[in-house]
């Protein structure tokens, strides 16, 4: 469905970047692959979606916090495979404590990869897009960034301004055939996720299943984790023809958690 298109996915060494990387790759798009990691994994995860999907695969090491770094890696795509037809932007981090001992340094940096980074993103990407009249850009929100938890002020702050500035694009491009939208997922089993079940069985004595289980029944009523590949095949369908008149839409896929 995707063949010919070129994709960009920002933080996807890892998690659920990596996972919407891998079908938009199954879709037939050429993908650029973004993130951190160890450069070994990193090439042998690139060599592998190349081998198994039959399509170009390329990686960008652009640090999402260093905006010529965001326009390299988009310059890249076009350079190299012949457009940037989708962006996905995708890095994220965290950082949790209550406002009164977050360091300012960590609120700086939420900000700029959480938020900034896909200001920046777009800015690069949009004018290549707008030359073509289509394009797709997929912003991977959060349930945060529809509600808030105490001790997530960067982050519930960073994803509540990714919706706001979703829908700025999307009215901007309104009548081109470029959408721009959000996912907000709730719980979904990776590493940065991986660390605060860590932290909560380290914090209250309790195993790391019995941490996973206090986790979901705290926030996702149906007590199941997102998968990596739902949120890939979500991106896929907003790519399609089908979601050409979706503009500016926040897609909760959160087990139930905004709906309470
Ligand atoms: P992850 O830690 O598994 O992956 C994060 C990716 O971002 C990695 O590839 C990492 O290398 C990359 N990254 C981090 N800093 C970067 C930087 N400065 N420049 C470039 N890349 C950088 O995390 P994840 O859970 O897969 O999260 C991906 C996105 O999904 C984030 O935006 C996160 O906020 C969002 N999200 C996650 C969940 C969840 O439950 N896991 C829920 C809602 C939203």
């Amino acid at each position: 469905m995707l063949k010919g298109k070129v994709a960009i996915i920002t933080g996807s060494t890892s998690g659920i970047g990596l996972g919407i990387a891998r079908r938009l790759a199954a879709s037939g798009a050429n993908v650029v692959l973004n993130g951190f990691g160890d450069a070994a994994e990193i090439e042998a995860v690139r060599a592998g979606i190349e081998a198994e999907f039959a399509v170009k695969a390329l990686y960008s090491p652009a640090d999402m916090t260093k905006p010529d770094q965001i326009k390299g890696m988009v310059d890249l795509a076009v350079t190299t495979l012949g457009s940037a037809d989708i962006l996905v932007n995708n890095a994220g981090i965290q950082h949790t404590a209550p406002i009164t001992e977050f360091p300012a340094e960590r609120w700086d940096s939420v900000i700029a990869i959480n938020l900034s980074a896909v200001f920046h993103g777009m800015q690069a990407a949009l004018p290549h897009m707008q030359a073509k009249g289509w394009g797709r850009i997929v912003n991977i929100a959060s349930a945060h960034g529809l509600v808030a938890s105490v001790n997530k002020a960067a982050y519930v702050a960073a994803k509540h301004g990714v919706l706001g500035v979703t829908k700025v694009a999307a009215l901007e491009n309104a009548e081109s055939g470029i959408t721009v939208n959000a996912i907000c997922p709730g719980w979904v089993l990776t590493p940065l996720v991986q660390k605060q079940i860590d932290a909560l069985a380290a914090r209250e004595g309790i195993s790391i299943a019995e941490a996973q289980v206090k986790l979901l029944s705290e926030k996702q009523p149906s007590k199941q984790f997102t998968t990596p590949e739902q949120l890939g095949d979500l991106t896929v369908f907003l790519c399609s023809d089908a979601a050409a008149n979706i503009k500016g839409a926040s897609l909760p896929v959160d087990g139930g958690w905004t709906a309470q």
